[in-house]
């Protein structure tokens, strides 16, 4: 079967042929893989900044956002059925005994480092044509969504970052107060996303969804899809190149939060000074190593995301935000239907994932159709 893989060694990215996958233990299930979605992080695994190989292999089959049907199951399996829509989880737990996090199953907060993630870190990914996982790290997926069930996973970020955030907004500054989750309507609250990918703009959605006067910032200008996608749910459109933050900051007033989806550190250090009072911010992107060389700030970012810490880091995602970012896409997808799918820019071969992996295209999101 096929798959994409990249060999850090000879620098190479390429179409590979592999054996065939096979369940091996009864909580196994086998998946065909239909969608998988090509984001920043596979980006920087194909320029070698990112990314391992399991051990003792020279490639690594990348993706992680991806959407699959079960076709086989092992006896043991009980949750999910052959024919069901489904989205893996991305990390897989430590093996210390001692990790709290992973033995409660949120290996997202692994304390150890020693997770892996699929197609990530020590682990095959699912840019390929089969797979096999554990029945406990999957989603099963509403039939209804499975055009745009592969925005799961992104998604998910937002979920977790935005479960955190509500909560601190209900409980810190007393008066707001609220035992309605997720529900910010009313509270006079505003957020300011920065950039407008995938990541940034299902944050978006999410943050509008929840109440927020929301504003999205980031460098294209007009005409482009992503703005269009911005003002079709409601938001407002800011271009950096024709805004400068402290004018941003004028513009909207006290910023409650700050949503960070770009990955850049002196830029999000810049934006960090016009947060607001009681402000939260947070920390998605995820700065690359050749940054650390030009500015300590680099270094602490990439910190701050990777280990969760405050202002608010966060990274991967556990199951009830799998469950949350499901139920916001039927959300999205009742309320925006358009603007939703224009998140997926194109659908393509996996005999075009090297070029596309390499040359990222101008749209939004590329999707493998495999
Ligand atoms: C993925 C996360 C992962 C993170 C760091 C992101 O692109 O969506 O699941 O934990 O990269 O490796």
């Amino acid at each position: 079967m096929k798959g994409v893989a990249v060999f850090p060694g000879s620098r190479e990215v390429r179409l590979i042929q592999r054996e065939p996958s096979r369940l091996a233990q009864p909580d196994q299930v086998m998946l065909r893989v239909l969608e998988v979605g090509i984001c920043g992080t596979d980006a920087e695994i194909c320029s070698f900044q990112y990314g391992t190989p399991p051990s003792g292999q020279d490639h690594l089959v990348i993706g992680h956002e991806c959407l699959t049907e079960v076709v086989e199951v092992g006896s043991l399996v009980s949750q999910v059925r052959v024919g069901d829509l489904v989205v893996p989880s991305v990390r897989r737990p430590c093996g210390e005994r001692g990790c709290r996090a992973c033995r409660a199953e949120h290996q997202d907060y692994c304390y150890t480092g020693g997770f892996t993630e699929r197609g990530i870190k020590d682990m095959h990914g699912f840019m390929t044509e089969y797979a096999v996982e554990y029945e406990r790290y999957l989603n099963v997926v509403p039939p209804h969504l499975r055009d745009v069930a592969v925005l799961t996973e992104p998604l998910t970020i937002a979920q977790k970052a935005l479960a955190q955030v509500f909560w601190l907004m209900q409980h810190r500054p007393p008066w707001l107060y609220s035992d309605t989750p997720n529900d910010m309507r009313g509270c006079g609250l505003s957020a300011l996303v920065l950039g407008a990918g995938p990541v940034g703009l299902l944050g978006g959605m999410a943050l509008v969804a929840a109440g927020f006067t929301t504003y999205v910032y980031s460098r294209e200008l007009s005409p482009d899809p992503r703005i269009d996608l911005v003002e079709d749910i409601g938001a407002s459109y800011i271009s950096s190149r024709t805004m400068k933050i402290p004018d941003v900051a004028a513009r909207i007033g006290n910023i409650d939060v700050i949503y960070e989806a770009v990955g850049h550190s002196p830029f999000a250090l810049e934006v960090m000074q016009v947060l607001g009072f009681n402000g939260i911010y947070v920390l998605t992107g995820v700065p690359d190593e050749h940054a650390f060389g030009e500015s300590d700030a680099a270094r602490l970012v990439r910190q701050i995301v990777l280990k969760n810490q405050l202002l608010l880091g966060t990274v991967n995602a556990g199951p009830e935000a799998f469950a949350a970012a499901l139920r916001s896409l039927d959300v999205f997808n009742c309320r925006w239907p358009r603007a939703l799918r224009t998140v997926i820019s194109g659908r393509y071969a996996a005999e075009q994932a090297p070029e596309l992996l390499l040359h990222r295209p101008n749209g939004i999101t590329g999707v493998l159709a495999f």
